[in-house]
């Protein structure tokens, strides 16, 4: 049989670049499909103004696809996660110290449109990696010996695998035949960047009142002011209606919902809204066909474990290319028993984090101090749950 590639990637978003340069690097033939290149600039229309708390597998990972030198410059490293319950008379914090359970940070906190131009560099230096921008899959034959992929300019392009990162609405997981359950928490995060006088010493400040967690995350030093960027969950009406505000409006309320972190705090980007809608795909496999990334798995925005996921489905894929034969059914069942269940765990602690997050009652937000007292008051406890955040064994 002769493939065109080995691993045709769809999807050039964090996920996808990120798969093209962990395979492209260990040899195999990879190429990347998507409709538009990826935006690179900070102000170019339509920068992904996000940022990622990149953890330490996430790291591992760029780091052997040959991606983390370009990165390493740009990274703010978080050693300290501040928790903070807000909502009652006296709010309680607590302090998670990355140096309880190693010698490295959390991770490592980048814009993701910066993410994607270093990414693209790293892809564009594999001579493995063929990059086709500008047409999508159209649609695929998934047969037992190939996959048979027709791109939207009419080319067909033969792999031993297909894998699809094509995001959360992923037209190639339906193409597959792949069903998936979605939640819709009425809920909307706003992104944006704020300047403050005070340094953030390397703390990701994480505030819990009711609608939502308010999170600060650091972002390096510019034109001599500290700055870290927030995401703001909430109910979606209410974020609505905050977008529509003015700057001084918005940041007021922004302050206010700070509860005094880092406070006063200036705008210092424009304003992104995203709506927290999970989703599992049914499977993350079909004949010659892996589903990764949010094409398999989206959820909320807490305890920085989204793209975190995206790329430990990337590192199995990665083994399991390397240990057997590329888009073999044991390949594929290995891949879906290993990470389907893993995922959709992950995934059920995050819903439960995030409904609680939300709760606006008094005998839940009582829980939620209490919960957060004594998760970090009792040290094993504390490591563990510090530990499994981190994608890493108990
Ligand atoms: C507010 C917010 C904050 C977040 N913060 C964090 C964090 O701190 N840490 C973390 O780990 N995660 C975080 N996440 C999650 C993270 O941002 C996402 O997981 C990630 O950006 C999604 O990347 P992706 O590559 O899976 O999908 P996408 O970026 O959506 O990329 C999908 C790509 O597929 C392409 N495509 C679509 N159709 C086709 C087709 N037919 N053929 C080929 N290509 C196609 C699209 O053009 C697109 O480029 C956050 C998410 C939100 C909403």
């Amino acid at each position: 049989m002769a493939f065109d590639t080995d691993i045709l990637i769809a999807g050039a978003g964090p996920a996808g670049l990120a798969a093209a340069c962990a395979l492209g690097a260990e040899g195999h033939r990879v190429t990347l499909v998507d409709p538009a290149p990826p935006v690179t600039g900070e102000d170019a229309p339509g920068a992904d103004l996000r940022t990622t708390a990149l953890l330490q597998p996430a790291r591992a990972l760029l780091d052997r696809a040959g991606a983390w030198d370009g990165l390493a410059a740009h990274a703010t490293e978080l050693w300290t996660m501040r928790i903070v319950d807000a909502a009652g008379p006296d709010p309680v914090a607590r302090d998670f110290d990355a140096l309880d359970i190693s010698d490295a940070p959390f991770g490592w906190n980048l814009p993701n449109w910066l993410l994607r131009r270093e990414l693209l560099a790293r892809a564009e230096a594999l001579e493995t990696v063929t990059l086709r921008f500008d047409r999508s899959v159209a649609s695929l034959l998934l047969r037992e010996a190939e996959a048979r992929v027709t791109l939207s300019d009419g080319a067909r392009i033969a792999a031993r695998l297909v894998l699809a990162c094509d995001g959360k609405a992923s037209p190639l997981r339906d193409m597959a035949g792949i069903g998936a359950r979605s939640v819709d928490y009425g809920q909307t995060a706003i992104v944006f960047a704020v300047a403050h006088a005070a340094p953030h010493d390397n703390v990701s400040i994480e505030v819990h009142r009711a609608g939502g967690p308010f999170t600060l995350v650091p972002l390096p030093d510019r034109d001599g002011a500290h700055r870290s960027a927030v995401v703001w969950m909430d109910e979606a009406g209410a974020q609505i209606r905050r977008m529509d505000l003015d700057d001084d409006a918005f940041l007021g309320e922004a302050e206010a919902r700070a509860a005094g972190a880092l406070v006063p705090l200036r705008l210092v980007s424009r304003r992104a809204a995203w709506p927290i809608v999970s989703r599992l795909a049914d499977r993350f496999t079909a004949r010659r066909f892996v589903l990764a990334a949010e094409a398999a798995h989206a959820m909320p925005p807490i305890g920085a474990q989204g793209l975190n996921t995206s790329l430990a489905d990337i590192a199995l894929l990665r083994n399991l290319c390397a240990e057997g034969e590329i888009g073999s059914r044991a390949m594929l069942d290995s891949y879906q028993r290993r990470r389907w269940t893993e995922v959709a765990a992950r995934m059920a602690g995050i819903d439960l984090l995030n409904r609680t997050s939300i709760a606006g009652g008094a005998p839940m937000q009582a829980a939620r101090g209490w919960g957060i007292g004594l998760i970090h008051d009792i040290a094993p406890v504390r490591t563990l749950l510090m530990r499994l955040g981190l994608g890493r064994a108990a």
